[in-house]
């Protein structure tokens, strides 16, 4: 077994990993309540938490610089929002729930009456109790999101505004990290970090690759082969920006996963890359059917995630998306009840150790040539055969046999697990076995 499977395997199972676990509650609880936009402080916050476990790179794109087909916006910061009632008394107030305030509210204060009021009010009748969660990126407006049931209570009457917002030069924010492995051919792990008070939506995919991105580099580079390069950055254009930024080195990208939604108790779902039969996509299946745990494929469509950026045609990039509940499929999906209760850190846990049996899977997939491929070699001799009784023993002769009969320097170690059937844990062992007994290079 190589360090990574072993990785793979303790995730979630045993003492440690306890109190990895306590960890990661902690660490959700104090990103929970940061107000995270497209731009400003709140993504900045989220990145210093995670440089405390990481030496993440925190990387600043001024406003108005050309990214692709975009430009980096005027930075977003927030000081104070609410509305007060006719009798005086604060009814939405931003203090209480980011998401009260309408994601990139321009400033405004006023005394407004209820009907104009309206025009800047957003909530959703389908959930009347929960805060909707909405944003106006690209339109200047300012706006406050609310529960259905108390805008239906609403009074006619003048209600005092604030907005204290600005909207000026400043910076888009991103991370980056990077696990070096022995080769630059790297696998990107890719969470999206513009989400404020949301818990599985944003906030599960930051903290789950922050903790591969933790175990990776804890297991040291002398145990990879990919080079590891991890990105928090804002959903669609903080991936514009970097992929602008980096279209040199983007070909390096050999695999690649969009981690989000990954701490609601649905099953797993992945979405294959826009080529469809890449290395990932099989991947991510294999690493499932090996583990015995249900993964809901879909083919690649056009919208969703930063895959949309990484998939684009020019890009065409083998990354795929790989969540639980996929967005907009759960009821919580963008309103205030996707909080923490939704997420738990064993499913978050769960995925990790999806995720790294994944990584695990790419690590292993290699192509052999098998040295004496007349007739089969004696396996006896070479102390290959039924000398590695005990369980699974079967499993690891069938293996052997597999891996000498397809290596002939085209097939790789997926290929044979494919036809198979045999686990890439176990093909990888045999193979292992049959270099040291110099019948395979
Ligand atoms: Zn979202």
């Amino acid at each position: 077994m190589t360090q990574l499977w072993n990785l793979a395997e303790v995730a979630g199972r045993d003492r440690a990993e306890e109190a990895r676990q306590r960890e990661l509650d902690h660490l959700l609880e104090r990103l929970y309540p940061m107000c995270r936009s497209l731009t400003g402080e709140g993504v900045r916050e989220t990145l210093r938490v995670l440089q405390e476990k990481l030496p993440i790179e925190i990387k600043e794109v001024p406003s108005g610089t050309s990214v692709l087909d975009w430009e980096v916006p005027p930075e977003w910061r927030v000081r104070e929002a609410w509305i007060k009632d006719p009798s005086g008394n604060v009814i939405v107030d931003f203090c209480e729930h980011n998401l009260h305030l309408l994601g990139y509210s321009a400033p405004f204060s006023g005394t407004v009456s209820l009907t104009e009021l309206d025009d800047h009010l957003y909530s959703d009748p389908a959930r009347p109790s929960d805060i909707p969660y909405r944003t106006s990126y690209y339109a200047e407006r300012w706006g406050f999101c609310l529960a259905h049931d108390l805008r239906e209570r609403l009074t006619p009457g003048d209600y005092e505004v604030r907005v204290d917002t600005t909207l000026e030069p400043g910076a888009l924010t991103y991370g980056e990290f990077v696990v070096p492995g022995q080769t630059d051919r790297e696998v990107l792990v890719s969470s999206h970090v513009c989400h404020p008070s949301l818990a599985n939506d944003n906030l599960s995919g930051i903290v789950v690759a922050a903790e591969l991105a933790h175990r990776l580099h804890a297991l040291g580079s002398e145990h990879l082969r990919h080079s590891y390069r991890f990105l928090w950055a804002p959903g669609t254009l903080g991936a514009i920006t970097w992929l602008a930024l980096n279209r040199e080195r983007v070909g390096r990208i050999t695999h690649g996963l969009v981690a989000a939604n990954l701490g609601d108790p649905g099953g797993f779902h992945y979405k294959r890359s826009r080529q469809g039969e890449a290395a990932i996509d099989r991947a991510v299946v294999l690493a499932a059917r090996d583990s015995e745990v249900d993964v809901e494929i879909e083919d690649f469509v056009p919208f969703g995630y930063d895959e949309r950026q990484y998939c684009s045609p020019g890009f065409d990039l083998p990354v795929g998306s790989l969540t639980r509940t996929p967005w907009g499929r759960y009821p919580e999906y963008h309103t205030s009840a996707d909080d923490l209760s939704l997420v738990s850190s064993q499913r978050l846990l769960d995925s990790v150790q999806l995720y790294l049996r994944t990584f695990a899977v790419l690590e292993a997939d290699r192509q052999y040539r098998n040295l004496e491929p007349h007739g089969e070699p004696q396996l006896g001799r070479r102390g290959l055969y039924r000398t590695l009784g005990g369980e699974g023993a079967k499993e690891r002769e069938l293996a052997i046999l597999w891996v000498l009969n397809q290596s002939d320097g085209t097939r790789s170690l997926m290929d044979i697990a494919e036809r198979s059937g045999l686990s890439v844990a176990v093909l990888d062992e045999a193979a292992r076995a049959l270099v040291k007994a110099r019948l395979l290079e």
